[in-house]
Parts: C-alpha cells; sequence; structure tokens
C-alpha cells in the first residue's frame, strides 16, 4: 500500500503514519519528495484493514494500492530513478559507464594490464572473478582471496572501483573487505539465503539476471535485497538460454527496456556472457546503450586465447580500445552511441 502524505503534513504527523504501519505489522519505506512525502507499507501477514483506516489519518492524502508484485523495486511507489553510488562511481542517471575486466582474475600481471588498459580506454569500474561459478567442477574456480588482494592492489593504483562476484553466504564478509560491488552471478539468481545475506551487507550489489529467468522473476529477486534493507542494486542483463548454439546465450535487450521501465533501478547490460562472441560484442554494446542501458559490463583479457575461463568472449586491450572510441567515450552520449 502506498500513503500519500498531504504536501502539508507535519513532521509529527509522518512519525504518526510510520507508527501504525509498524504496529499494523507492515513495514514502512518513506520516500521524502521535494513536495511531499510517501510512504510505502509493505510485507505480509499484517491487519490489512487497519492499514486501509489510516486513509483518515491526519495529514494523508490518498491510500493507493501498489498492483505489482515487486514492491519496493517498481515504479509505482518510487518514481525517480535510483542512482547507485560505487567506490565514488554514480551508475545510473543520465549517463552511462563501462565495467570492464577479465573473467577471471588470473595472475597479478594479468589483472594490472588490465586495469591499466581500460582505465586508459576510458572504463570506470574494474571486474574480475576471485570465486568462479563454473559449468564443470574440473575448470578453473577462480584463486580466491588471492584474486582479492590483487584486485586490491589494482584499485590502489588505478583507483577502479573493485566488483567482484560472491557465491555463498561464508564469502559475502571477506568479498566486503575488498569489493565496493557485489555481483551476483546468474546461476545464484534465485538463491534466497544468498539475496537475504545481501540484504544486509553494507555493499551494493550487482543482480545478473539468471538464465532463464522471467523478467518478473528477476524483479522479484531484486525485492529480496531491498525488502531486506539493501537499496543499492543495478540489475544485469547477460542473455537467456536460447536455441542457437551459434550464440552462447540470447541478448535479451526488450527485457533489459523492460526491466528499465518497470523499475527506477538501473540496468546494465553484459554483451560479453549475452552472446559469447567477441565480434559481436561492439554491436550489442551499441544497442544496448540505445536501448536505455545505464552501463556495460565487458570482458577484457591481455591474451584471450589464453584466458582461463571466457577467452571466446573477451576482448583484448586493442578491441576494448576499439568499442570505446565507437562508442564516442568522451560525449557519452546515448546520441551518439546511435550514431556510431
Ligand atoms: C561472469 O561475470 O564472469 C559470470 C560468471 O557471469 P554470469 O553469472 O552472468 O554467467
Ligand atoms: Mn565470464
Amino acid at each position: 500500500m502506498i500513503v500519500n502524505m498531504s504536501p502539508k503534513a507535519t513532521e509529527e504527523q509522518i512519525q504518526h503514519v510510520i507508527e501504525r504501519i509498524k504496529e499494523c505489522g507492515f513495514q514502512p519505506h518513506v520516500i521524502r519528495g521535494a513536495e511531499r512525502t510517501v510512504i510505502g507499507a509493505v510485507g505480509t501477514g499484517g491487519r490489512r484493514g487497519e492499514l486501509e483506516a489510516l486513509q483518515v489519518a491526519p495529514g494523508v492524502a490518498a491510500l493507493i494500492p501498489i498492483s505489482q508484485p515487486f514492491k519496493l523495486v517498481g515504479r509505482e511507489l518510487r518514481r525517480e530513478r535510483t542512482v547507485v553510488n560505487v567506490g565514488g562511481v554514480p551508475i545510473g542517471g543520465d549517463h552511462w559507464v563501462v565495467i570492464a575486466g577479465p573473467c577471471s582474475v588470473e595472475s597479478r600481471e594479468q589483472i594490472l594490464e588490465t586495469a591499466r588498459g581500460i582505465k586508459k580506454y576510458g572504463a570506470s569500474l574494474l571486474r574480475g572473478g576471485a570465486y568462479k561459478p563454473r559449468t564443470s567442477p574440473y575448470d578453473f574456480q577462480g584463486l580466491g582471496v588471492e584474486a582479492l588482494e590483487l584486485l586490491k592492489e589494482a584499485r590502489q593504483e588505478t583507483g577502479l572501483p573493485i566488483v567482484t562476484e560472491v557465491m555463498s553466504t561464508e564469502d559475502v564478509d571477506v568479498v566486503s573487505e575488498y569489493a565496493d560491488m557485489l555481483q551476483v552471478g546468474a546461476r545464484n539468481m534465485q538463491n534466497f539465503p544468498l539475496l537475504r545475506r545481501l540484504a544486509r551487507a553494507n555493499r551494493p550489489v550487482l543482480l545478473k539476471r539468471g538464465p532463464s529467468a522471467t523478467v518478473k522473476e528477476w524483479l522479484l529477486a531484486a525485492e529480496y535485497l531491498l525488502s531486506g534493507g539493501n537499496p543499492n542494486v543495478v540489475l544485469c542483463e547477460r542473455g537467456i538460454k536460447g536455441f542457437d548454439s551459434e550464440l552462447r546465450n540470447t541478448f535479451d535487450l526488450a527485457a533489459m527496456a523492460l526491466a528499465k521501465e518497470l523499475s527506477h533501478l538501473p540496468v546494465v547490460a553484459d554483451p560479453s556472457h549475452g552472446t559469447g562472441r567477441r565480434s559481436v560484442i561492439p554491436a550489442m554494446s551499441r544497442a544496448a546503450i540505445a536501448a536505455g542501458a545505464d552501463g556495460l559490463m565487458i570482458e577484457v583479457h591481455p591474451c584471450p586465447e589464453r584466458a582461463l575461463s571466457d577467452g571466446p568472449q573477451s576482448l583484448d586491450l586493442a578491441g576494448f580500445a576499439k568499442l570505446m572510441a565507437e562508442l564516442d567515450r568522451p560525449a557519452r552520449t546515448r546520441a551518439a552511441a546511435v550514431r556510431a
């Protein structure tokens, strides 16, 4: 339920409504706008009849039911777009950012060379996996804490904030010590214990869409984070299972645009995993920006043929430089991306 306070409501009246929402068994979410305060009452099992009676409480202008199942992630309660601050870099708003780096952190040389290169060509954040979700248990699983140390060194040298995946609840504390943003991998999108734990983490979360998740399931996964207390969530479209084996996944830009329409959260696009094919990444990057992406996540490796994971979809540094030039780095405008 949305409680719209009157523009003339006093602080005391607002506090009274917040208290009553709690007493009725719901969680209050207060949004203070320039003109008026809006309070969302969300949760299950509360006394709805009593909540509805708030219609006649002093200072209340109107009560409006929230029709979407994703109450806090949706735009009914919050119209303005959310901007998420990641180590000083804002994601969302009227500009877009690039998160780049290798699939996995493999060595000191590899991550430092990549970090220097991507910074030079205009990336704003460094990615790199320390804990890797691999389809086969025989594949490279990541260097763990050693990789986190290397990422820290790369951040110290370049100033680029770090985005890295956390796969299990046990690793949340250690990864949060090093990372500026915690990535939830596609395969973990519906790992509810992990989402509940990350709702209490003091780091922003990059929530990848599951390979077979609907937009509604994706937004409800984000709802776990917001309802549990973490408002700093960025959604990431990374492709869904399709039938064409020429491409690793089907890069679903329509879903990305829809997620942005239905939610106030920033949405970034990952054409590297979305296609699995280096050659189409520039075209899909331009398409994503034109469709409204708040950022791109691009896998870059100094020598993709030697990569321990996702080499075929990784750009080398020259390829990344070319992509950034095509995207019209200085202007960073959507119009420029469409023209290229
Ligand atoms: C990754 O970012 O390297 C990764 C494993 O992504 P996803 O979870 O989208 O497969
Ligand atoms: Mn990868």
